[in-house]
């Protein structure tokens, strides 16, 4: 699975005062506290893509869609090890119009017909290995965590990064510690388990749990994937980013939609594009950016809502698990990127998540969880206030799989009562049924019509 032939030139930088820290687990700047970044070379990006062609962009554009379809074919833009052969083949997930969402969520709209037209679904739901785009980011921090001699990987997680790192360490043969608030779902627990990794579970919410995170890796030499590692993590999110813009055949959208939980994915989309901008890899355009969040978690769509730079953190109260972080890390810079761009954020109520996985799974076929449900809930929302158009071409993030958070949808289906394997029984069965939901019955010989 060797597709890759460059090599980036990185480093990490201060994202205040721009010191560089070079190349070493660690996500702060000793000098003033602010977060530290990935930086590149994007000249010799440029020039290691385009190997000396007359035609720069076609070239590049070129190279880059010879490759396999995972997010390692935009290597150069990653922060990767010297030598890495990735072991997995990530990400490059669908991206398809959404017309029978669109009619629904632009309904009472002359013009649904041109949401219809300009509506796409960035599905993540199946992303591989384990069904969320949170396979992403830790496919690029356990590659440095390898180069930088970890032999136990960590993380703090609300669900979906536990399954990624719990099956990324298992596949690349490294110890897992993973620490987890006590209230996650099921499937989420299990699908962590299976892999073989340690699951500490924490009597407490999401902050309490970083918090603990924080200390652990003061204390050990492990890598925490959000922690130490978490300027490498996070430049795994902007393969969405990157795949969105080719996948819309090397052009940026008007507007995306994406849920935060810390905020961090919504800003490496904004890098991803303003990256291939640079390059001249799409042609330079505004694009809005929208966040979305489930009411009882909201600190970042609240401080949109009401003008403020900075986060109020907040204590969750919410199904949406996995956007549950009360004081997200990145909320300052997700903020920035939303009021930058002209865009909003929005937040639903728990009963409109459900409807609105339900919406989705009705209209397209995708299951997706919670997360999902709040993406598909606002975007209703920013149709109807007028701050998507129809006519705009708008991606919706589906970042996670429905399968891992059925226990919210319990209650909401009918298990039916079990009949007997014979015809009579089913046409009996059948007309009952279709007496119950007032359609008129139908009989063979029109459906067959
Ligand atoms: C983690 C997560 C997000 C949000 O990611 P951030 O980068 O922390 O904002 C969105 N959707 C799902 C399903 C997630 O697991
Ligand atoms: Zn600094």
């Amino acid at each position: 699975m060797s597709n890759y032939d460059g090599q980036a030139q990185y480093e990490l930088r201060c994202r205040e005062c721009g010191r560089s820290w070079g190349n070493q687990p660690r996500s702060i700047c000793d000098e003033c506290f602010s977060p530290l970044e990935i930086t590149y070379d994007y000249d010799s990006i440029q020039s290691s893509l385009a190997q000396g062609a007359v035609d720069k962009v076609k070239s590049s554009r070129e190279r880059i869609a010879q490759r396999p379809p995972n997010m390692w074919r935009y290597s150069e833009l990653l922060p990767l090890p010297a030598g890495f052969e990735p072991r997995l083949p990530v990400g490059f997930t669908p991206l398809f119009q959404a017309p029978r969402l669109a009619a629904r969520l632009a309904g009472d709209q002359v013009d649904a017909d041109a949401a219809a037209q300009n509506l796409y679904i960035k599905n993540d739901a199946v992303c591989l290995p384990t069904l969320s785009f949170k396979d992403r980011v830790v496919a690029v921090a356990l590659a440095q965590a390898q180069a930088f001699g970890f032999d136990t990987v960590a993380c703090s997680s609300t669900g979906n990064l536990a399954n990624a790192v719990a099956a990324h360490a298992a596949r690349l043969g490294l110890k897992a510690w993973i620490f987890i608030p006590s209230d996650l779902e099921p499937a989420k627990i299990l699908g962590t388990q299976v892999f073989g990794a340690n699951v500490v579970r924490i009597a407490g919410n999401y902050d309490q749990v970083n918090r603990l995170c924080s200390q652990i890796a003061e204390e050990r030499r492990w890598g925490f994937v959000n922690v130490n590692l978490r300027p490498y993590y996070a430049e795994g999110s902007k393969t969405v980013g990157f795949e969105i813009a080719e996948q819309l055949g090397w052009r940026l959208p008007d507007n995306v939609v994406v849920p935060m939980a810390g905020g961090s994915l919504i800003t490496k989309i904004k890098k991803a594009f303003d990256e291939l901008s640079k390059l001249g890899l799409v042609e330079d355009k505004p694009v809005k950016f929208f966040g979305a969040q489930a009411t009882g978690c909201s600190p970042i769509s609240t401080a949109v809502k009401t003008g403020s730079a900075e986060i109020e953190p907040q204590k969750p109260a919410t199904i949406a698990r996995s956007l549950a972080i009360g004081n997200p890390a990145d909320g300052h810079y997700a903020i920035k990127t939303i009021k930058h761009s002209g865009g909003w954020s929005e937040d639903v109520g728990d009963p409109e998540v459900i409807d609105s996985i339900r919406l989705l799974a009705e209209t397209e076929g995708i299951f997706t969880e919670t997360a999902g449900g709040v993406t598909v809930g606002s975007a209703g929302k920013l149709y109807r206030q007028d701050r998507i158009l129809p006519e705009e071409t708008t991606v919706l993030c589906i970042t996670g799989n429905g399968l891992k958070t059925t226990d919210v949808l319990s209650g909401v289906y009918e298990i039916e009562r079990p009949i007997a394997p014979k015809l009579a029984e089913f046409e009996k069965y059948l007309h009952e049924t279709l007496d119950t939901v007032g359609v008129a019955s139908e009989t063979a010989a029109t459906v067959g019509a």
